[in-house]
């Protein structure tokens, strides 16, 4: 019998400890581990590990503090353009959107095409009609929108208008007497997905993955979030995965799917496998972030090459541990 356990991040990224008050620290880690122990409860109840899944990112979603629903990062051009993913490591049924700009809670679209759809990935307009032919919620474009985000962004355009993530720390920005970014990890230079991964009672995996996408980044862009392979994957002859940092890496090296195939074609432990993707591979072509995942026997791995990544587990039956950096 399998412990079932569920993992989440929140995307991973460079200190700003300089700009940080214990209060702010103890925000996000109250906002982790009462998430995690909603997903817990999914599973503690004897629900799947999909449905854990789903929960625990539509609950990311709809925190202000995490990059993606409300919250999620601006475009250059002011806007927001939400991608999200999901996959069922029982059946290698997924679904995915991207590019969407009035849908509540993309995790929700996905899981939608999933299960409703014959297709696997949606994007744009008709990505958002067909989450309203599933009566799923929408919200004028502003919902997404935060002071911290748009601050975020004039932030970005004013000091290096070129780059889609801001080359500089907190710790820089206090230095040259700069006000800083106010969050435990420097919002600026932070990779902000959010995802979860679980394992439940029958030993089925699930993940889900959802963003923002990056600050500044150009319209149209899509990143690996919603790639299946990329940004989610999960086989139960393997495990299942979720990442966050440069999507454009993550694509590139196929880093969900690379754990996966490490572990199902050349025996590799979970531990292995994603140290090899996190340390190695992404780093040779200078792709920093992290990930989270779970095998079908309950193991739990949270790798990241960056100085933090907001992230957290729960077994069912155990306190959620929840944690920021290294
Ligand atoms: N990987 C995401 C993207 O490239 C960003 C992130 O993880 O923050 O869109």
């Amino acid at each position: 019998m399998i412990q079932p356990v569920i993992a989440i991040h929140g995307g991973a990224g460079a200190m700003s400890r300089a700009a940080m008050s214990p209060e702010k620290e103890q925000e996000y880690l109250a906002a982790l581990n009462g998430i995690l122990s909603a997903g817990q409860a999914v599973l503690a109840a004897g629900g799947s590990a999909l449905d854990a899944v789903t929960e625990a990112v539509r609950r990311l979603e709809d925190c202000p503090l995490f990059n993606a629903g409300h919250g999620a990062v601006f475009t250059s051009a002011g806007t927001h353009e939400l991608d999200a993913s999901i996959m069922d490591g029982a059946t290698l049924r997924c679904g995915a959107i991207a590019n969407v700009t009035c849908v509540r809670n993309p995790v929700l679209a996905a899981r939608a095409v999933m299960e409703h759809s014959k297709h696997v990935f949606f994007v744009g307009p008709g990505a958002e009609d067909f989450a309203r032919a599933q009566g799923l919620e929408l919200v004028d474009p502003s919902y997404f929108s935060t002071d911290a985000r748009r601050e975020q962004l004039l932030r970005v355009q004013r000091e290096n208008p070129d780059a889609a993530v801001l080359d500089h720390d907190g710790q820089a920005l206090v230095a040259r007497g700069q006000p800083a970014p106010a969050d435990p990890l420097d919002a600026d230079k932070k990779f902000g997905t959010v995802g979860a991964v679980a394992v439940d009672a029958q030993g089925n995996v699930a993940a889900a993955t959802s963003t923002g996408g990056i600050t500044n980044k150009q319209v149209g862009r899509v990143g690996d979030a919603p790639l299946i392979g990329a940004g989610c994957y999960a086989s139960n002859r393997s495990c299942a995965v979720s990442t966050t940092g440069t999507g454009e890496m993550f694509i590139r090296t196929v880093a969900a799917y690379d754990l996966a195939a490490q572990m199902e074609y050349g025996g590799a432990s979970l531990q292995a496998a994603a140290d090899r993707v996190v340390f190695e591979t992404l780093p040779a072509i200078q792709g920093k972030g992290g990930l989270i995942a779970v095998d079908s026997r309950g193991n739990v791995v949270l790798p990241f090459n960056t100085e933090g990544m907001y992230r957290g587990y729960a077994r069912v039956g155990e306190p959620p541990v929840a944690a920021i950096y290294q």
